[in-house]
Formats: C-alpha cells, structure tokens, sequence
C-alpha cells in the first residue's frame, strides 16, 4: 500500500513508530505537513497539491492532525477521501472529537455514561451553571482543550465564578462538569482499534493534582481493563465514528464515566504500559480495510467529466 500520514511532527514517537510498522510490514509511507497540503475541488476530480505538484493517490491516510489545525487539517482528510483514499478517522469524527461541547452531546445520545456537564453562552446564567453541574468543586474545561491544560478545578462556588467570569472576559469556550472526587486523580486510558481494546494503561496524577495527563506529570501503569471499561471505550468510538481512538475513563461511585475520546491518541506511554505494538496493530486494520475496499478508485480516470 501506498500510505500518507498527515502531520506537523514527522520525529515524534508515534509518528516515527508508524513510519516504522509500516514499511516492516512492506509499505510505502509518506509523512505529509498537514498545513502545506493544499487543494483543487473541482466536481469532476478531486486533487491533494504539495509543494508545486499534484500528490500521486495514497490508499490509505493516517490523520494525526494537531489540535490547533483541526479545521484546515479536516477540509485536506476530505480532499484524500475524495480521492479514494481510505481515512483511518474521518474528518467529522475527528472535529466531533476535538470539540468537547459536541463530543459530550453525541455520546449522551448513546446513552454513554460521563460527569454532569453544563453550558452555557449567556454570562447571566453563571450561578446557575454551576447548579447544574452539581455543587462546588466543579471542573470548569476549556471547550478545546488538551494534554489537561485548559482544565481547572474550583473548590468552591466563589472560585468557579471568578474563574467563570475569567474565560468569559478572554471570550473563552468552555464547560462545567461534576467534579469525580472518588477517581483520586486516576483516569484510565484504553486504546481502541476498529471495535476492539489493544491496550489499557491507568495514570495517576502527581501529588497535589487532579489532572492525570503525562504532559502534566502524571505516572502510567499496566492494568487490565474491566468488561464495563471495555464496552463503554468501544461503544465511545463507534459513536463518534471513529476506527482508532484513545478513550479517557474515570471511575465514580457509580462506574467509569467517559471524560475524553482522543482521535491522535499518543502511542508513547500506552507502548510503554501495555508492552503492545499498537503502531503495527494499527497498520493491520488499515491492511484489513484497504483490502476489503478493493485498491482505491483512480477517482480521475473512473470519473465522468459533468456537460
Ligand atoms: P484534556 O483534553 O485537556 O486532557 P480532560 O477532560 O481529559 O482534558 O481532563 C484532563 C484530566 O483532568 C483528566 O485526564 C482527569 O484526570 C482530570 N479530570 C477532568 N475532568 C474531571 C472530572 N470531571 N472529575 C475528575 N477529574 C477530572
């Protein structure tokens, strides 16, 4: 196969472990800078431009587009796709899973289960938000955060005001959920690939922090995943129509509550964790789907040229 894998970071783990599964397993894989793909959409072909030359069609991309690209890097996934080339996570799954305000409406319609979360646009409302999240503490969230950077928690309802009153005055996004005293710190991490769970690790937050995330310090270990942890992560990532995801889960008093679904989730730390090739794993369900899909279409050859 003829593989793209979209990223700004071609030397970062993950990017260089899939580089490295991919052409152990015999294919050609390109590291692509999202930013510098550009397009021509015409009804009648669809073309992906780099660097002054049209790109050859790839069967199968890997998106790893960053947070702070996610609209550009989404309209170029459409263009491979419309070329034919198998997305191993499409452009909506990947947009729905950035946005948290989003991402939470569409699990709540699956009845999945997450902390109570609150939303509002009016600054009228403040005091009420926060009732419906619960009473203090609550997590006030950044709607576009990551690696836990826009993730506070206000002990008290004072401080959830102030600090409400603070993202409203940057014209910030963002949400207020229940506070999940009983997670210690603790989320779990399971990986999904195409309905099934190849690695779980639990991160443990530094003293004196709540956020678990690596890039805050946090301590990944081993574990083994329960059926209901399991279930709830796969059923996460069908419903945001996603093949691979990482899945975020704290345990509450009354089971695991999903916080996140990540669609680049970082191989690094669950690698390291769950001992698994999860890089390779991901190359095999692209072989799978590739093959099931037959070899991509010449979309310019098959296409018929509109009057
Ligand atoms: P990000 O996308 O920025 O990582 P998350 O929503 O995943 O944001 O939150 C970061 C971390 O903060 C989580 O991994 C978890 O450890 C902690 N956390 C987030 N929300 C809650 C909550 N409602 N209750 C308890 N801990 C939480």
């Amino acid at each position: 196969m003829r593989i793209a894998l979209l990223s700004r970071e071609p030397g970062n783990y993950s990017n260089r472990r899939l580089v490295e599964a991919a052409e152990a397993r015999g294919h050609v894989i390109e590291v692509l800078d999202t930013n510098r793909c550009y397009m021509r959409i015409t009804s009648n072909m669809a073309e992906v431009h780099y660097d002054g030359k049209v790109l050859p069609r790839f069967d199968a991309v890997i998106p790893r587009i960053g947070a702070s690209v996610t609209a550009y890097g989404a309209a170029v996934l459409r263009q491979f796709a419309a070329t034919g080339a198998y997305c191993l996570n499409d452009a909506a799954g990947i947009v729905a899973s950035r946005d948290k305000l989003l991402a939470h409406q569409i699990l709540a319609q699956a009845r999945i289960p997450m902390p109570v979360t609150a939303f509002a646009n009016s600054p009228k409302v403040t005091r009420d938000l926060i009732n419906l999240a619960g009473e203090a503490p609550v997590v006030v969230k950044l709607q576009q955060s990551t690696q836990g950077r826009g993730v506070v928690l206000a002990e008290t309802r004072k401080a959830a005001e102030s600090l409400i009153d603070a993202f409203r005055g940057l014209e910030a996004n963002f949400l207020v959920q229940s506070f999940i005293k009983e997670a210690s710190g603790a989320d779990t991490r399971l990986l999904v690939i195409g309905n099934k769970v190849v690695g779980a690790m639990q991160r443990q937050a530094q003293e004196g922090e709540f956020r678990s995330n690596l890039h805050r310090g946090g301590q990944a270990l081993a574990i083994k995943a329960s059926k209901e942890q399991m279930s709830i992560a796969r059923k996460a990532t069908r419903q945001l129509g996603l093949a691979v995801a990482g899945v975020d889960l704290v345990d509450s008093a009354d089971g695991p509550l999903v916080l996140e679904v990540n669609s680049s989730p970082g191989l690094q730390g669950i690698e390291a964790a769950s001992g698994a090739d999860i890089a390779s794993l991901v190359i095999q369900h692209i072989e799978r789907h590739v093959r099931t899909l037959g070899p991509a279409r010449d979309v310019k050859a098959t296409r018929t040229p509109s009057e």
